[in-house]
Parts: structure tokens; C-alpha cells; sequence
């Protein structure tokens, strides 16, 4: 463990309820060249202008001021990270900024046959893949693309680079993916790969979100449990991760469940975001944003942009609401936010 792990800042971002942040996701962009119907619109869709959109430096000052503020780990998103040119250079910057101990990325893989090898040799050290279905035809009717055959090239790269494991997030979708949940699990027995689903949430951009589109958690469990025998909880190494795994009963492989909407996990949550133009989020659902690009941009010194984090944080809500009858859906869908 490096001198950076151990060292406490003077500061941490604490919210009212306890949570300590320490943990920033990053949008470096909202476009993406796929649609899933639970993120993105099919056609027509608005992106925001270039100029908009923090630069790298922009990025690296940020990350450097949280680091005064306990932030120890960022993860890249969008939109889909990939899409905006050189993220590696990005990582490399992010990679070099003393007390981050930990890079992440979020990719749907279209373009990770050409990236993979490039991103690990800049310091990546962990890639999450989002995929939800082993079948192309699902796959296609997700996304609303014809690019599986990318992604399953990405997936190689990504090993052949030297991921692993190859971690793999699948949301689920009633009427839609029950028969990809076997598939998954198998490849996730008889290959390095770790498998969790998803609960579809209310994040799209088509308002389409509706609880009996849910594949909840619990019903993933019995389906799988139907095919492979009883399911067992494995204890969480960290406490705030959101997964929750189970070990199948033979002990080859392990599953996991994203149960934001059935099992919120908010109350070990030590999330926050920035978007890609410049605007921290408290909460995926959050209806209010404070911006910093404005603070970047004119001028603003290290210490404005630190308490513009501290208010973010002091602001969050105790949790989600998707389970109350006052849930307001906000205006960003996924991709606009950075999942
Ligand atoms: N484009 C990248 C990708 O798909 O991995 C990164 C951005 S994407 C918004 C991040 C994650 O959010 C993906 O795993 C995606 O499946 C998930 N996601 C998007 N919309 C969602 C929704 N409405 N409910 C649950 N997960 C969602
Ligand atoms: Fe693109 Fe990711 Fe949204 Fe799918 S989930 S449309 S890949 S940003």
C-alpha cells in the first residue's frame, strides 16, 4: 500500500447522514455510437457542443483538487468514455495525480478492439463492460445497433491486454432478457468473468421507465437458482459496493445483483459525479447540480472549486425515492449524467 492510501486528508467530504465521499465518476462525454432504449433516445438526439465539455486539464484540476478532499478513486463514463479522442492521455494525467489509487472505466466495448492495449499501458486499471445480451439479436434490440460483433472483438482486446477479470454489467430487462440471464451465469462458471445484473431504473431519456419493466433482483435469483441449485450469499469485501454476489452451489463461479431499485444501497453510497460539461451531481437522481465549470473557466481558485464539492455533498438527499409515489424522474437521462 502506497503513503497515499494512509494519509487522511484534513478534509473529507462528509454528508449530513455520514457518508464519506471519496469516490468521483467522471463524464468525459454524452455521446455514444449505440442507443440503448434505457439510456439514450433512438434518433435525433441533442449532444452538447464541444466547446462545452471539460478539457483533460479541466478534468485534472478537478480530480487534483478532490484529492485535498479524500477523493482516492475516479471512474470514467459517459456517454460512452471511448468516443472522446485520446482518453488515454486523460488516463495517463489521471494515473500520475498523487493520492488517486484507483482508475476505472465504463465502456460498452464498440471500441475497445482498437483501445484496450493503449488504455492499460496508460494505467488503467479496471474496466467495467456493459452488456445485455449474449445473444446478438437481443442485443440489437437493446442497443438498437448492429455492433455486437465489436463488442465480443472488445471483450478479446480487453483480455488480450491483460483485464482481468473481465467484469461484465448486464441490465435486465422484463419480457426482454430472462432467457440471456443462463448464458451469463454460465460464461461467468467457465470463464474469468464476472457477471452482475442490473435493475433497469428510471433513467431513460424515452420515459419508458416503468416498474413492471423491472427484473428484479430477487427473480434473477430464482431463475437462476431453477437452473443452477441454491444461490449463496457471499459477504462483501467492500461496504460499499453496490453488488451484492452469490456463489453457485458447486462453487465454480460467482453472480452478482445491482439492486438499486428493489435494494437500494444508498446508505453506504460514497459516490458523485461530474458530467462532462462541468456540473457535480450528489446522486444519479439528484435534481440539482452545482456547476464548477463557470469557477474553471474565470478564473475561480482551488479553494472555490473545493467548496463547491463540500456543497455538493452537504446538499444529498438520505436516498433514492424511485420506490415513492413523489419519485420525480430527473431531466438528464443516463447519458447525459454519466452512469
Ligand atoms: N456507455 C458506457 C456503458 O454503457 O458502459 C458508459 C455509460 S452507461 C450510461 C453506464 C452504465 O449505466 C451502463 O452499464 C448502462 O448499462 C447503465 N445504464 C444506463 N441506463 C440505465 C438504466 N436506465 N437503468 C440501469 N442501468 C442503466
Ligand atoms: Fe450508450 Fe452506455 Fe447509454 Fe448504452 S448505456 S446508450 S452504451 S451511454
Amino acid at each position: 500500500m502506497s503513503a497515499s492510501e494512509n494519509t487522511t486528508p484534513a478534509r473529507q467530504l462528509v454528508d449530513r447522514f455520514g457518508r464519506v465521499h471519496n469516490n468521483l465518476r467522471i463524464s468525459v462525454t454524452d455521446r455514444c455510437n449505440i442507443r440503448c432504449f434505457y439510456c439514450m433516445p433512438a434518433d435525433n438526439v441533442q449532444f452538447m457542443p464541444r466547446a462545452e465539455l471539460l478539457s483533460f486539464e479541466e478534468i485534472e484540476r478537478v480530480v487534483r483538487i478532490g484529492t485535498t478532499l479524500g477523493i482516492d478513486r475516479v471512474r470514467l463514463t459517459g456517454g460512452e468514455p471511448l468516443v472522446r479522442r485520446e482518453l488515454h492521455r486523460l488516463v495517463e494525467r489521471l494515473s500520475r495525480v498523487p493520492g488517486i489509487v484507483d482508475i476505472g472505466l465504463t465502456t460498452n466495448a464498440v471500441l475497445l478492439g482498437e483501445q484496450a492495449q493503449q488504455l492499460r499501458d496508460a494505467g488503467l486499471k479496471r474496466l467495467n463492460i456493459s452488456l445485455d445480451a449474449l445473444d446478438p439479436e437481443v442485443f440489437k434490440q437493446v442497443t438498437r445497433r448492429d455492433s455486437y460483433d465489436k463488442v465480443i472483438a472488445g471483450i478479446a482486446a480487453a483480455r488480450a491486454a491483460g483485464f482481468s477479470p473481465i467484469k461484465i454489467n448486464a441490465v435486465s430487462v422484463k419480457g426482454l432478457t430472462e432467457d440471456q440471464l443462463i448464458p451469463f451465469a454460465e460464461l461467468a462458471r467457465e470463464t474469468d468473468t464476472e457477471v452482475r445484473f442490473i435493475e433497469f431504473m428510471p433513467l431513460d431519456a424515452d420515459g419508458q421507465w416503468d416498474r413492471e419493466k423491472v427484473l428484479f433482483a430477487d427473480e434473477i435469483v430464482a431463475l437462476l437458482q431453477a437452473e443452477f441449485g441454491p444461490l449463496a450469499p457471499v459477504p462483501a469485501a467492500n461496504p460499499n459496493a453496490p453488488a451484492s454476489d452469490f456463489r453457485f452451489a458447486d462453487g465454480r463461479g460467482k453472480i452478482g445483483m445491482i439492486a438499486s431499485v428493489s435494494k437500494p444501497f444508498c446508505s453506504t453510497c460514497n459516490r458523485f459525479r461530474l458530467t462532462a460539461e462541468g456540473k457535480l451531481r450528489n446522486c444519479l437522481f439528484s435534481l440539482e447540480e452545482v456547476d464548477i465549470r463557470g469557477l474553471l473557466r474565470n478564473g475561480g481558485a482551488d479553494e472555490e472549486v473545493a467548496e463547491a464539492m463540500v456543497a455538493s455533498i452537504a446538499a444529498k438527499n438520505e436516498g433514492h425515492q424511485i420506490n415513492s409515489s413523489t419519485f420525480v424522474q430527473p431531466d438528464r437521462p443516463m447519458y447525459s449524467i454519466g452512469g
